[in-house]
């Protein structure tokens, strides 16, 4: 099917003069901008809901809030100040969004539906540092963190997509970027996408992907919120770990490890292992017996990732038989092993892979 929906023309560029996207204010800081503006905080709350669990897409429809305030808000804030790019829908009712940022960057967000869930896929940044070899989002380097407000507004145009009687059940942080690296924006995120007056999604609900960066790994386990961690590993060793993801070179598995031990510890979450199968480079049944002793005794998951192709790159993803045999290893020798299964294929190519291909076809970029 592959729809390539029509969306509504960009405006022109007007970073500098736009206003804040109110997505991106904690209640606390809306709660203290109405009483600046003459209203009492708890009006902070009636917004948010009205943002965040009604799904309005103007605050002229926030019905219960008075008329100079709905005036107010317009004139101070927008509400889907990101643009819809590019909206794909595929056979399985996977939809993905290119939005356009202030700055004519572009990003990418995903919803996925199973019959009793649907999960969104959020980025970070605008490209990537990592470099990952197969990966996409890293093919031009990173350009930029995104805004609190920038991650938050994927979730709600994503949330727009949706019917009536479905809602967001999960959030996965996979998309572009590396979230860790952009900490800052992400805490704020994550707590209103966890708080009661925000989406309400409990903490288990919400999965953080990381290349591995020990430190930064630290202080998510200090914030004492539970968030599900899973760890990008893809190789059992480090020679070949930092082949595959090269900033290993300054970091070494054994300090992943210790750190994703550390946030089990401090959490009880038992942390994921993401493992993507690159056919002959890390998917042999000798590196699976590795990986299991790497990762015996851990209260740990193995998700391997079938790989999406990336068109420019040659690298291509396992077999089903190699992928079969990987996990009969694994799950031999006591690790706990699934592979992920594969959404939206006709649309997708690898997140990051929509954003390179706009980049390539527009010079002004
Ligand atoms: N930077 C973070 C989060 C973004 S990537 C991280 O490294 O975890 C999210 C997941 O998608 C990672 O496990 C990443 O390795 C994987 N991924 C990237 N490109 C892929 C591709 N072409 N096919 C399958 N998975 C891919």
């Amino acid at each position: 099917m592959n729809l390539d929906l029509p969306v509504a023309p960009l405006p022109a560029d007007q970073a500098s003069e736009l206003a804040p996207l109110i997505a991106g204010l904690s209640r606390e800081q809306l709660a203290a901008w109405c009483s600046e503006h003459g209203h009492p905080a708890y009006r902070a709350d009636q917004v948010r809901k009205w943002i965040f669990g009604k799904r309005v897409t103007s605050f002229d429809d926030m019905h219960d809030l008075p008329a100079e305030l709905r005036r107010q808000l317009a004139a101070g804030f927008r509400l889907l100040g990101t643009q819809i790019a590019r909206h794909q829908v595929a056979k399985d009712r996977t939809e993905k969004l290119l939005l356009r940022l202030d700055d004519g960057e572009h990003l990418e967000c995903v919803l996925m539906r199973e019959p009793d869930r649907a999960t969104v896929c959020i980025s970070t940044q605008v490209g990537c540092a990592m470099g990952c070899v197969f990966c996409a989002s890293g093919l031009m380097g990173v350009k930029r963190n995104l805004t609190v407000g920038e991650i938050l507004e994927q979730i709600l145009h994503l949330d727009r997509l949706l019917a009536l009687d479905e809602r967001i059940t999960n959030v996965v942080v996979m998309g572009m970027g590396e979230p860790l690296a952009n900490l800052r924006n992400l805490f704020p995120a994550l707590e209103t996408l966890n708080e009661k007056g925000g989406m309400g999604l409990g903490a288990r609900r919400i999965t953080v992907s990381t290349v591995g960066l020990p430190e930064k790994m630290a202080e998510l386990a200090d914030a004492d919120v539970p968030w599900h961690l899973a760890v990008s590993l893809h190789a059992p060793n480090d020679e070949l770990r930092t082949q595959i993801v090269p900033v290993n070179k300054n970091i070494g598995i054994d300090a992943i490890l210790k750190a994703a031990d550390a946030y089990f510890e401090k959490t009880g979450r038992r942390v994921t292992y993401e493992y993507v199968l690159l056919s002959s480079i890390n998917d042999g049944p000798e590196q699976a017996r590795e990986l299991a002793q790497l990762l015996h005794g851990r209260n740990a998951h193995v998700n391997l990732i079938p790989m999406n192709a990336v068109a420019p790159l040659e690298i291509h993803g396992s077999s089903a038989p190699r992928t079969e045999e990987f996990v009969h290893v694994l799950n031999e020798r006591g690790i706990n092993a699934t592979v992920r299964k594969r959404k939206g294929a006709d649309i997708d190519a690898a997140c990051g892979q929509l954003r390179l291909q706009h980049e390539h076809a527009s010079p002004t970029v």
